[in-house]
């Protein structure tokens, strides 16, 4: 849905639509059990929960990686359960960014490179004005013609941030995205993550164990046994950790 279609009915743009979603994997295990859930555009959510609840299998899904058992899941509007593989994977291209914890970036080519590739292997024009104001954002700018290595962790991820934005997608997910950073380089991108979506109107789903880094979110959600069993808006890093202990003594 657009956001003009959005704001003519009063409704705000979904990025990210589940409904009903279930994912088992050969062998029968129920990774995912009756998942539904919306992100809006231009919202920063979080995604927590114990090892082995799901996180992981739901961004995959979410994100097109992977597909679902049954359910519906619509990216930008776009019911994407039903694409094959390879309509799946343009649809993913176009409209989805990805930050990993490990940076992932080509040691060989330059930042600007790097930050360019994955448009550039869509066969699509970089939008300069759009990356200009990106790497701006970042601290980046006079470190384009670096190479990865020349950079420090927490400017790599950066990189990295920049390069999932690049086209201007729907939606970028991040897991554990401040896994391999120290504490200060970790809230710099965590900080530039929530400032690229309340500045820029980018909208970001991060898998994180971490309550002090999903504090930064707008929402978060908490996920058991594949299901979500708990959701906080504004969440703070003491409310997180007070619901998962909790969980971990049902
Ligand atoms: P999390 O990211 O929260 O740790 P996952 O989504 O990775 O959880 O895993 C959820 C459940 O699905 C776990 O029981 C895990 O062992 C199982 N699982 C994950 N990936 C696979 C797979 N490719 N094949 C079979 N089981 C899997
Ligand atoms: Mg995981």
């Amino acid at each position: 849905m657009s956001t003009a279609v959005a704001a003519t009915t009063g409704r705000k743009a979904q990025a990210i639509a589940l409904a009903h979603v279930a994912k088992t994997y050969d062998g029968g295990i129920r990774a995912l059990d009756d998942v539904s859930l919306t992100v809006e555009s231009g919202t920063f959510l979080a995604v927590m929960g114990p090892s082995g609840s799901g996180k992981s299998t739901l961004m995959h899904c979410a994100a097109g990686l992977d597909s679902p058992t049954s359910g519906s899941i619509r990216i930008d509007g776009h019911e994407i359960s039903k694409l094959n593989e390879t309509r799946r994977t343009e649809l993913r291209r176009e409209r989805v960014g990805f930050v990993f914890q490990a940076y992932n970036l080509i040691p060989s080519l330059s930042v600007e490179d790097n930050i360019t590739l994955p448009l550039r292997l869509a066969g699509r024009r970089p939008d300069r004005d759009w990356l200009r104001t990106l790497t701006e954002r970042v601290g980046l700018t006079d470190r384009l013609a670096h190479r990865p290595a020349e950079l420090s962790g927490g400017q790599q991820q950066r990189a990295a941030v920049v390069r999932a934005l690049a086209a201007q997608p729907a939606v970028v997910f991040a897991d554990e995205p401040t896994g391999a950073l120290d504490l200060r380089s970790a809230h710099q991108v965590l900080d530039l993550l929530r400032a690229l979506v309340d500045d820029l109107r980018q909208t970001v789903v991060m898998v994180t164990h971490d309550p002090a880094a999903a504090a930064h979110a707008h929402r978060a959600l908490v996920m058991a046994d594949g299901r979500v069993v708990d959701a906080l808006d504004q969440p703070t890093a003491p409310r997180l950790a007070e619901r998962l202990v909790a969980l971990g003594e049902r």
